[in-house]
């Protein structure tokens, strides 16, 4: 391949600034000149809107997605001796925070075509200490979450969603947050809607629980300076508020515009040896935070594509269960083998609205050249 086409980044966030440069300004200016810097009526404004977007009763803004799943499994009182069942594969925060309250995150293996959690096998993992299940609608993509209720209901459980990398995307036409007993989202730069900095929420019909995260984020005062339990400080910041509210007018088609992009790819990619979850089939209708490809090839693909000037990422290098500091929990490679495997092969190829035609193109051709001239 010739390497005189520009360098294409994994990601280009300031591509997407550039196109609401003056709205953004403007969101910044007002709440600079409203002379309110912490929670206030940007505050409320955005948390409304997020409701409504997910259509359900209450948002409440914290500091980031990591600090909505705490607060809510804090919320919930699931804590020491309790038992949370997520997946191993994925961003570590998912199980840091059963680990932050005092809980064991157990974890159940993935399925072969969505990566995400199997639900045919989260029963078999239930014990007397389980409280909840964390599933994460991974890549965009949702869980199965007819599933994953009806288990809930049977054995009690909470469900919390971790709609981290999946805002706006529908199981059955619902969106993801709005169906456990709360959802929670990110707001990380690199999210879909991501802020200029971090935030999060959590989205939820319950009102109690909506309550007890008001005051948590507020280290459990109500009112001011009366504390009737421990809490944190833990606020959705309202500069950030503002600039995510003009955001979110463009979520729909920021997404609508990945799926677009995705399509195109797998389109490119139909007779290579890749895997790539599906998104689109429904009643799943992901947003595609990742362009995830699985590859028996994937180190030397990758070094490829750098060599042609073209970024990829790794997600998730090591599954949950075989990390460091969870060696404790007794898991050995080869226990949860479907997450292992899709760990050594996986790739994200560059994937946001701003990507252009051209750059898209040159990046299929490139991909399929590696295969080309390996003669796979
Ligand atoms: C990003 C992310 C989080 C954490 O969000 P932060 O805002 O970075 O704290 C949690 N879970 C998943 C799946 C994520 O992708």
């Amino acid at each position: 391949m010739n390497n005189t086409f520009p360098k294409v980044p994994l990601l280009d966030l300031k591509a997407q600034y550039d196109n609401i440069k003056e709205e953004i300004k403007q969101a910044v200016d007002d709440v600079l000149e409203s002379g309110q810097y912490v929670m206030g009526p940007y505050v409320d404004k955005f948390e409304k809107a997020i409701a409504e977007y997910c259509g359900v009763e209450y948002a409440v803004g914290v500091a980031n997605g990591t600090d909505a799943l705490l607060l809510t499994l804090d919320a919930l009182g699931v804590g020491q001796g309790d038992e949370v069942i997520t997946t191993p594969y994925t961003f570590f925060a998912t199980a840091e925070v059963i680990s932050q309250v005092g809980a064991t995150p157990v974890f159940v293996d993935i399925e072969p075509d969505t990566y995400n959690i199997d639900v045919t096998k989260i029963e078999a993992a239930i014990t007397s200490k389980t409280k909840a299940i964390i599933p994460v609608h991974l890549y965009g993509l949702p869980v199965n979450m007819d599933e994953v209720l009806r288990i809930s209901k049977d054995y009690n459980l909470y469900v919390i969603e971790d709609a981290c990398q999946a805002i706006g995307a529908t199981y059955k036409g619902k969106r993801v947050g709005s169906m456990g007993t709360a959802g929670c989202f990110s707001f990380f730069p690199t999210k879909n809607l991501g802020g200029f900095g971090d935030g999060g929420i959590i989205v939820t019909n319950d009102a109690e629980l909506a309550k007890k995260l008001r005051i948590l984020r507020v280290h459990g005062s109500s009112p001011k300076y009366y504390h009737a339990m421990i809490g944190y400080n833990s606020r959705l910041d309202p500069i950030q508020a503002a600039m995510l509210q003009v955001k979110l007018q463009y979520i729909d088609e920021w997404n609508a515009k990945r799926r677009e992009l995705a399509l195109k790819y797998n389109e490119a990619f139909k007779d290579l040896p890749v895997h790539v979850p599906v998104q689109d089939s429904a009643p799943y209708l992901g947003v595609y935070h990742l362009y995830i490809l699985a590859t028996e090839y994937r180190d030397d693909l990758l070094a490829y594509l750098e060599k042609n000037g073209i970024s990829s990422g790794i997600y998730y290098p090591v599954p949950l269960h075989l990390q460091e500091v969870y060696r404790e929990l007794g898991f050995e490679e080869g226990s949860l083998p479907k997450s292992e495997q899709v760990s050594k092969m996986t790739l994200a190829l560059p994937l946001y609205p701003e990507l252009s035609e051209e750059m898209q193109e040159h990046i299929i051709a490139v991909v399929r050249a590696f295969y080309k001239e390996r003669g796979i």
